[in-house]
């Protein structure tokens, strides 16, 4: 069992359930990284007073299995419950005519969980003993035989052979990896993601506002919240740091902007919002996400091609949530077991 050898692309949710999965059972893993961190869409940046979280700002479960994994996750102190005082915009900013799936959902009825101490720890039951390789950006896959397959990257480097490959890229870079494979791929083609401009603002003095998060508070703006957890209104950790997410409809059309005119933009439609005057910038900075949250799924759990040996996977699979990329994720591990043990 141990001389199968499975290499997964990506390391955020959809990618390491895949191969602590494949790993648990006694496969060889190797899972390929292009980014210095780990968690992928659960970001974290650091800064001198604290982690501010860009990508997913909170995990809610609606499968059972998924549900389990959040409870693990905090016996591991990787994950919290999260009760931000929250404020829900009206209908003007709830992505109409352009709805995301799978946001919607009665929010009141679901506990909602963030990782701990920030976003990008939730992963950590997932990290077992396999090879995890940063920094290495897959570029290509060739298929030498029908059962096995060699990576390459972007520094010229050459990995394998291996018996099986998972893709776990957001769609249309998975697509790009895929598609030269087999006409099966193409279906993610039809994955439509949207992008998201985050911006991740210090004020000097808390942000006098009675809320820690606000939900479509108007068009531009589909989330803002309070990165820090303090829930203590008269005791507020200063700087005050604060995450704005860009409405989908926002970000595309500013998708090319410079980051200084996005913050500026960002930060005047808060100020409009929110009513108050704003405190002195600490710091400020953004982040564009190209490809951040579904909007048409591709409707099923995994696509595989090469008699199985080839699946892609991830959020867009089911969905534009976390939960999403979890249940894809082990749904292509199980395909792979299937295809390589029966
Ligand atoms: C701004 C924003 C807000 C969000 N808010 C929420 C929320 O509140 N709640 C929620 O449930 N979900 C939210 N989401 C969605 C959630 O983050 C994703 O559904 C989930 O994290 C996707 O996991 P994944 O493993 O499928 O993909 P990713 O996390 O994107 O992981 C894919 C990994 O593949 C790597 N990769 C890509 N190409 C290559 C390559 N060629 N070679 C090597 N590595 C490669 C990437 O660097 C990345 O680490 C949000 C996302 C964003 C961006």
């Amino acid at each position: 069992m141990s001389m199968i050898k499975i290499a997964i692309i990506g390391a955020g949710m959809a990618g390491l359930k895949a191969a602590s999965t494949l790993h648990k059972i006694g496969m060889d893993v190797t899972v390929f990284e292009k980014s210095r961190g780990l968690g992928g869409r659960l970001a974290s940046r650091r800064t001198e007073f604290g982690h501010f979280n860009h990508g997913a700002q909170y995990v809610t479960a609606r499968h059972p299995g998924f549900n389990d994994y959040l409870h693990q996750a905090a016996e591991f102190n990787a994950a919290q419950n999260w009760q931000p005082n929250l404020h829900r915009g009206g209908d003007h900013g709830a992505y109409s005519g352009d709805t995301i799936p799978e946001v919607s959902g009665n929010l009141a009825l679901e506990k909602w969980y963030q990782g701990a101490p920030q976003m990008n720890k939730l992963i950590r039951p997932l990290v077992e003993p396999f090879e995890i390789r940063k920094q290495h950006r897959i570029t290509k896959i060739d298929a030498i035989t029908p059962r096995s397959f060699m990576l390459h990257d972007d520094l010229d480097g050459e990995f394998g052979p291996f018996d099986g490959v998972i893709v776990t890229a957001p769609a249309p870079q998975t697509a790009d990896l895929l598609r030269p494979l087999s006409p099966r791929f193409d279906p993610i083609g039809d994955v439509v993601m949207a992008p998201c401009w985050a911006v991740m603002v210090a004020f000097e003095k808390p942000l006098p506002t009675a809320f820690d998060a606000m939900i479509h508070p108007c068009p531009d703006i589909s989330w803002a919240a309070r990165s820090s957890q303090s829930n203590d209104m008269f005791h507020r950790r200063t700087p005050d740091p604060w995450v704005l997410h860009a409405s989908p409809e926002w970000s595309r059309d500013h998708l090319e902007e410079d980051k200084e005119r996005v913050i500026e933009k960002l930060l005047a439609a808060l100020r409009d919002v929110s009513g108050v005057k704003l405190p002195e910038l600490h710091s400020v900075q953004a982040h564009r996400w190209r490809y951040a949250r579904t909007k048409t799924p591709l409707g099923r759990a995994q696509l595989n091609g090469m008699n199985g040996r080839v699946i892609a996977a991830g959020d867009w699979c089911l969905g534009a949530r976390v939960e999403a990329a979890w249940r894809s994720g082990q749904s292509a591990a199980h395909t792979m077991i299937e295809t390589l043990i029966g």
